[in-house]
């Protein structure tokens, strides 16, 4: 059994071969030679790339290091989450989604809805999903959640679903399958945003689906196939080289973002911190029984007393970046309200910490409040 920073070192890489690379260069092709029948594991690149097998094969080990997984890459986070509904649900079924997720999936759901698929939500905190099962298809689960973060109890949730017969997806974003491994605790589908911290340059789109069941990875693969919501190939391959330095960046990023959220805890115009990795975190006793000991992500979230007073904060920042997005090597921060999607205050801050010393982020920050505060 290796470690983490053993296993992703390696992951996805072929056996090593006199005279050429480690990990080998994107393949640009669009198709392949193909003498005879169309059968082969390269025909058309809608279909199949070898760069695209390669980065599978990696983030397979890494969701699923001690059982075989399928993963199926994709364009964008969304382009993975829609490919799991989409392949999944049809007219007359049910899914459950959480309504403290990802901001587009009241967007998804008016889509689903358009289709005659009914949808139910409940909120990620206390499991409240377990209240709306009953007579659905597929439950998908995101935790910890965007922005809220919020966890739910993935065993728990799985073994309620499948007594019913129902399939579990987690949106494991956040957490990346350093952090969290939900196949191991009962899901029958991982599904990520490379976007963020997987891929961690901020760089790259790109998504992806890890399922045990070579049915349901067939299903999801012919889904891609069929809209065409495929990476590309050098997008592929920088994720790949990217993940050789997953364990250092989420081990400090997951440093940085308990530093800041203890040096947050006693200022006075915080409320609502919230960090799964605090101590205090409602959230911690369950983040610390299903996710990995010191893992607990990049971001913490807050709210300053206002609009106003957020935007002063943002400003006044120098180690960090106003923009949106989350999981990179340099920290940014957002006054999340911006978008309008999500049910927060005009305050509140989505803060992605980086991999910069900790130390320096902290004062960064605690002068920024200051200034804030002194400049109101
Ligand atoms: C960003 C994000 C997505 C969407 O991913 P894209 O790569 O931007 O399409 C989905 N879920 C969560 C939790 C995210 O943070």
């Amino acid at each position: 059994m290796t470690g983490d920073g053993t296993r992703v070192v390696r992951a996805g890489l072929p056996e090593p071969a006199a005279y050429e690379p480690a990990l080998p260069g994107p393949v640009f092709a669009a198709h392949y030679h193909l003498p005879g029948d169309a059968v082969g594991p390269y025909t058309y690149g809608r279909d199949g790339n070898p760069t695209w097998t390669r980065l599978e094969q990696a983030i397979g080990e890494l969701e699923s290091p001690d059982e075989a997984a399928h993963t199926v890459a994709f364009a964008s986070g969304m382009a993975a989450i829609t490919a799991v509904l989409f392949s999944q649900l049809r007219a007359g079924d049910t899914v459950v989604l959480p309504n403290d997720g990802y901001q587009l999936l009241p967007a998804v759901r008016t889509r689903l809805e358009s289709y005659d698929i009914e949808v139910r939500t409940a909120p990620t905190a206390h499991d409240a999903q377990l209240d709306v099962l009953d007579g659905a298809r597929l439950l998908w689960i995101e935790t910890p959640s965007n922005p809220g973060l919020d966890v739910c109890d993935i065993r728990r949730l799985a073994e309620a679903a499948h007594a019913r017969g129902i399939l579990v997806a987690v949106d494991n974003t956040l957490a990346t399958p350093l952090g969290q491994r939900p196949l191991d605790l009962g899901a029958d589908f991982s599904v990520a945003s490379g976007t963020k911290a997987l891929t961690g340059h901020g760089d790259v789109l790109l998504g992806y689906v890890t399922t045990r069941d070579a049915a349901l990875a067939d299903s999801v693969r012919l889904w891609r196939k069929t809209v065409g919501a495929i990476p590309g190939p050098m997008e592929s391959w920088l994720a790949h080289r990217s993940l050789a330095t997953l364990a250092l960046r989420v081990r400090q990023q997951a440093d940085g973002a308990l530093a800041l959220a203890e040096a947050l805890r006693d200022r006075p115009e915080i409320t609502g911190l919230r960090h799964p990795g605090l101590p205090t975190d409602p959230a911690h006793p369950l983040a610390v029984r299903q996710m990995r000991p010191g893992r607990f992500g990049c971001v913490v979230s807050f709210a300053l007393p206002d609009h106003a007073h957020a935007e002063r904060f943002l400003a006044a920042l120098t180690l960090v970046d106003d923009a949106t997005s989350f999981g990179g090597v340099r920290s940014t921060a957002e006054r999340r309200a911006r978008w309008g999607g999500d049910a927060v205050p005009e305050g509140f801050i989505r803060f992605s910490v980086g991999v910069e010393d900790p130390a320096d982020l902290v004062a960064d920050v605690l002068a920024a409040l200051d200034s804030a505060a002194r400049n109101g």
